[in-house]
C-alpha cells in the first residue's frame, strides 16, 4: 500500500493542520484559499511553465528567494482544481519549517513534486497534507458539516465550495469529517491506495493486491464497463474483510467517481 495520510502520526497531522488553517485565515479569511494570493504577500514569486512530464510543481531557493514552478503541461488549466492543490503543495514546502529551512541550507536540493496522492517520500506526503488543509481549512470545513447527516453531496459541496478535487475532498473528510467513511482508489481492477476515517468499523478493504471485490459498484465498472451516477447500497461482507458472520449483510453505501482521463475508480463508503 502506498504512504498516506494516516502515516504521519495524529500529532504532526494536527500542527500542519493548524499551520494551513493559520495561514488560510490570514491571508483569505472570508473567500476561497488563492494560493497565488498568499505567494504574492510572502514575496515568493511564481510562473507557469510547460515542463513536460518532469513534475507538477517545484520549488527553488536561490539567493535567499523562493520560487514556485508550476507545470502546465501536467494539468487541465490554470486555476484547476489540481493546479490550486500542486500550488497549495509548493507553498507547504515553504511554509513547514522544516522543508524550508533543508531547501534554505541547500541540503535537500529542490525536489520534483509529484501531487496525485501515491508518493512515498515524507516530506511529499506532509505537503499533500498541508495543501489539503490550507485550501480546506479545519474550522471552516468543521462549521459546515455541524449538525448536517452525512451523504455523498456534502463532499461534492464542499469540493465546489473550495475548488479542491473531490478526491482530495473526501480524504479531508476522512480526517475531520463528522462521520466514517473509507475511500478506496482502484484502477485495472486493482485497488491503488486505500484511507479510511480512524473509527471507520473495518480496517482492511477485500481484494487487496488481488482483484477487486465482483459485487462492488467499483468492482462491476472493471467487469463490464457500467458506471452508476448514482449511491448505491452494498453489504459489509461485499467489501470488507473479517467480517463476523452475523454483520454479513451489515448495510454500506457506496459512491464511485469514474475518471475518465486518469484511468481511475474512487469509491466512497459509509454506513447510515
Ligand atoms: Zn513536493
Amino acid at each position: 500500500m502506498t504512504s498516506n495520510y494516516f502515516a504521519i502520526s495524529r500529532s504532526r497531522q494536527e500542527e500542519l493542520s493548524d499551520l494551513a488553517e493559520f495561514i488560510a485565515n490570514e491571508y483569505c479569511p472570508d473567500v476561497t484559499i488563492e494560493p497565488e494570493l498568499i505567494a504574492k504577500k510572502q514575496g515568493i514569486s511564481y510562473c507557469y511553465g510547460n515542463y513536460e512530464d518532469s513534475f507538477d510543481g517545484l520549488t527553488e531557493h536561490e539567493f535567499g528567494k523562493f520560487h514556485i514552478f508550476i507545470n502546465l503541461d501536467r494539468h487541465s488549466h490554470e486555476g484547476s482544481e489540481r493546479m490550486r492543490f500542486t500550488f497549495g503543495h509548493e507553498l507547504g514546502h515553504y511554509f513547514i519549517d522544516e522543508h524550508r529551512n533543508a531547501l534554505m541550507s541547500g541540503q535537500t536540493p529542490s525536489h520534483p513534486s509529484f501531487t496525485d496522492f501515491s508518493s512515498k517520500n515524507p516530506a511529499e506526503v506532509e505537503a499533500d497534507f498541508f495543501s489539503a488543509s490550507l485550501l480546506m481549512p479545519k474550522n471552516r470545513i468543521v462549521k459546515y458539516c455541524f449538525r448536517k447527516k452525512f451523504n455523498f453531496s456534502i463532499i461534492e459541496e464542499l469540493s465546489l465550495k473550495y475548488k479542491v478535487s473531490t478526491t482530495a475532498t473526501a480524504l479531508k473528510f476522512a480526517t475531520i469529517g463528522n462521520h466514517p467513511i473509507m475511500i478506496v482508489r482502484s484502477s485495472n481492477n486493482k485497488i491503488d491506495w486505500f484511507k479510511r476515517s480512524h473509527d471507520f468499523p473495518y480496517k482492511w478493504p477485500k481484494g487487496l493486491k488481488k482483484q477487486l471485490p465482483e459485487y462492488t459498484l467499483a468492482g462491476t465498472f472493471f467487469k463490464n464497463c457500467t458506471q452508476y451516477k448514482e449511491t448505491l447500497p452494498i453489504t459489509a461482507n461485499e467489501w470488507f474483510e473479517n467480517v463476523r458472520e452475523k454483520d454479513v449483510d451489515r448495510p454500506f453505501y457506496e459512491r464511485c467517481i469514474y475518471s475518465e482521463k486518469y484511468n481511475y475508480v474512487l469509491s466512497v463508503i459509509w454506513e447510515d
